[in-house]
């Protein structure tokens, strides 16, 4: 059966290097980095040798990269490890309405736990309010967390100018990099980002791989105790294989950034144009806001996106309610919700999220069973 995978926002198939790199290391290096004898150097000079690469590509040192498991870690690692690092500064986080669901749980469990955090609004064009940002600072804040492209609009934040508010401020500005890292080339130093996560799995590494970057200047309490690991920010034997995995993926990626990237906007721009001229009544939202060019989220009004996503998944399409963690609750978007979408337009809601290898012939058969399905679900 035909399958075509639109769904690279909520994860990416592996690539073929990268699972080569990683089964070479499964059966030939797979002693334990902390060990001293010959396996164990073997193991610790292959993950330095990612680190450092890695590092390189963002402008940063090496001892600036804390390996994880992933997203969900790193931004725990963030936000939860500098609150408890800078605990005697104050218990005040800002972050945004529209974060991933591993940012806004982990800060309204915060604020059970006593803290006291501050969520900024986003406009119809899902962008945050630097004013309402710019305001919200106190003398007691400890992290802003916002996040560098959102998963389910590709909107991207205007992270730039949140460095500028922060520069000359003690506050960590965390930014959460996961959906924007790959995509195009990102430099921590010069954003003035103090803390960023990224996980493997979002561009052709394996899951459950991922690193936070932390600025030297600041220092986080680690989550996972035990050893001492990655500085002691880290407790547990590293993910060998998913680091080296971590690492080949960011070297495809940047190797060849500028050939995928022009590549992914001819097809963006096909599937928007094909999308806009073909099917009525139809709204991609945040369209207005500069954006990754790898997620269209798709209202199409008088469409259940239940029913939708049912009927393209057995024409073997693969495509999102939303994000990949709300999606099995079908619960509506938070991230449409606060963009202003009324309750019908949030049901007729979707995302696609193509990757380096969606081709022009997959968008084709996307689009036509789309134009299908949209017309027996309209009745016309
Ligand atoms: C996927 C995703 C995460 C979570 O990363 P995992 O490695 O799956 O835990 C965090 N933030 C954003 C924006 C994401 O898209």
């Amino acid at each position: 059966m035909k399958l075509v995978y639109l769904d690279n926002a909520a994860s990416t198939k592996i690539s073929s290097g990268v699972l080569e790199k990683m089964m070479e290391s499964y059966s030939e290096n797979y002693g334990n980095p902390s060990s001293t004898h010959k396996l164990g150097q073997k193991a610790r000079a292959a993950i330095e040798t990612a680190r450092s690469m890695i590092a390189g590509y963002i402008g940063v040192e090496s001892k600036e990269i804390i390996f994880t498991s992933g997203g969900a870690e790193g931004n725990n690692l963030a936000i939860r490890g500098a609150l408890n690092a800078y605990s005697s500064k104050g218990k005040h986080i800002i972050t945004s309405k529209i974060e991933h669901s591993t940012v806004l749980k982990t800060c309204q469990q915060l604020e059970n736990e006593g803290y006291e955090v501050t969520y900024i609004d986003v406009d119809e064009n899902g962008v945050i309010n630097l004013e309402q940002l710019k305001n919200s600072i106190r003398k007691d804040t400890v992290i802003v967390s916002i996040m560098y492209a959102n998963n389910e609009t590709g909107v991207k934040q205007p992270i730039e100018e949140i460095g500028q508010i922060l520069e000359n401020t003690d506050i960590i500005f965390h930014t959460d990099a996961v959906q924007a890292m790959c995509k195009e080339k990102i430099f921590p130093k010069d954003l003035k980002i103090g803390a960023m996560t990224v996980t493997a799995h979002k561009f052709y590494g394996p899951k459950g791989a991922g690193f936070v970057y932390l600025d030297k200047k600041f220092q986080v309490e680690k989550e996972i105790w035990g050893g001492s690991q990655e500085r002691n920010r880290r407790a547990g034997t590293e993910n060998l294989q998913g680091i080296l995995g971590l690492g080949t993926a960011m070297e495809e990626a940047y190797e060849n950034m500028d050939k995928i990237e022009a590549m992914e906007e001819e097809i963006h721009e096909y599937l928007e144009r094909r999308l806009k001229n073909e099917i009525e009544d139809i709204k991609i939202n945040g369209e207005k806001s500069p954006r990754l060019k790898t997620i269209t989220n798709l209202c199409l009004k008088g469409c259940d996106i239940q029913t939708l996503l049912i009927a393209l998944d057995l024409r073997g399409i693969c495509v999102s309610g939303g994000s990949a963690c709300m999606s099995g609750a079908h619960e509506d978007s938070h991230v449409l919700k606060e963009m202003g979408l009324n309750s019908e337009e949030l049901k007729s809601s979707f995302r696609i999220s193509i990757g380096k290898d969606t081709t022009i012939e997959e968008i084709d058969y996307f689009v036509e069973n789309l134009k299908e399905i949209a017309k027996i679900e309209r009745g016309i």
